[in-house]
């Protein structure tokens, strides 16, 4: 499995000293429904998912997170287990990912974007593609302020981007080395500009890429996400729980600690709010280790929370960290390639 230098040498590490010890991986998903256009690579499709699902039923190895917490932190793991979580929220959580998780009777737990339950606007990384990557004519140059700088970006003949050019390029993603037309540059460009600001200059940004775009907000219903009665629905029947991830899913680590605590502390309550319960899992938005910090750490502890999920590969053995629980994200692989992946990180 190709793994970051990093993650792949603390793998080795621990399985050079832990060989034999009991672990396992918490599998990282975000959507499970097909869009002919997924630049973040987000989606798996359901006839994938349910591969996935039934691999894991055949290895009989799946566990909750909150399971996992537990045991985690009496340090009683079981053998080899796989843990099931979506980040983000989306609403094909539910309509897609849930009647298959019941199928397979697989727990999950489900971060929710606590600000995005009232459906204001998509996600800014969805907005971007609905005003950039989908058929159309846009102004020949965009010029946009961000943060207080002016950008001026050119789209050349990609201004009139047809049914054809989207079909030979709705297939690329932000991982490709090759941008095929000026669009998927500016995607790209905007992505790195946008993803480190604050939720308010973001807005002011896409507000001036709406007008410059000469469309009006909207949310389609391909990208919408849970709606407060649909987190509560998610968690109907006991397999499902529902998790926080922050309440704009800003970089906490680009906010001072007053904006981290409460977007920490504002999802929580929010959710509990609707659930009527206690929310126990946090995750970081984004969750790479430049994403948040040990000050970070402290607050989601603080907040009282049971554990918090990063977005760093990693096996989860009796020394990992509680609240900084590595993932696997998984991507769009069918059964076959998803067996292949899993059974590397338990067999080496
Ligand atoms: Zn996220």
């Amino acid at each position: 499995m190709r793994l970051p230098g990093r993650e792949r040498l603390r793998y080795w590490a621990e399985r050079a000293v832990f060989p034999f010890c009991p672990g396992g991986v918490i599998l990282l998903y975000h959507r499970v429904c097909e869009l002919s256009s997924d630049p973040q690579r987000l989606c798996v499709s359901p006839k994938h998912f349910a591969e996935h699902l039934e691999y894991l039923r055949g290895h009989g190895c799946v566990i909750s997170l909150s399971a996992l917490a537990e045991k985690l932190e009496a340090k009683v793991l079981p053998g080899r287990f796989v843990a099931v979580t979506f980040d983000d929220g989306y609403s094909d959580n539910l309509y897609e990912a849930k009647p298959l998780l019941e199928r397979y009777r697989t727990p999950a737990t489900v971060f929710v974007t606590g600000g995005c339950v009232r459906q204001e606007r998509e996600f800014w990384w969805d907005e971007l593609d609905r005003l950039l990557l989908q058929p159309g004519r846009l102004p020949e140059t965009l010029q946009l302020n961000i943060g207080g700088n002016l950008f001026r970006l050119a789209l050349g003949k990609a201004a009139h981007y047809t049914g054809e050019d989207y079909c030979r390029c709705r297939g690329w993603n932000m991982e490709e080395r090759h941008d095929p037309s000026a669009r998927q540059s500016i995607y790209r460009a905007l992505c790195k500009l946008l993803g480190p600001l604050p939720e308010s200059e973001r807005r002011k940004a896409l507000d001036g890429l709406l007008a410059w775009a000469g469309a009006e907000p909207a949310i389609r219903a391909s990208h919408r996400v849970l709606s407060g009665k649909e987190a509560l629905q998610m968690e109907e029947g006991g397999l499902v729980e529902v998790g926080a991830h922050a309440m704009t899913h800003p970089v906490l680590s680009s906010l001072p600690s007053a904006a981290q605590r409460s977007e920490i502390l504002r999802s929580k309550t929010l959710l509990e709010d609707i659930l009527g319960r206690r929310v126990q899992a946090f995750s970081y938005p984004y969750g790479s280790h430049s994403d948040y910090t040990g000050e970070t750490v402290s607050m989601v502890r603080e907040a009282g929370f049971v554990c918090a999920c990063s977005n760093f590969a990693g096996f989860v053995g009796r020394g990992t960290e509680l609240f900084q629980l590595p993932r696997l994200l998984v991507r769009d692989w069918d059964g076959g390639e998803f067996a292949s992946r899993l059974g590397k990180w338990f067999d080496g």
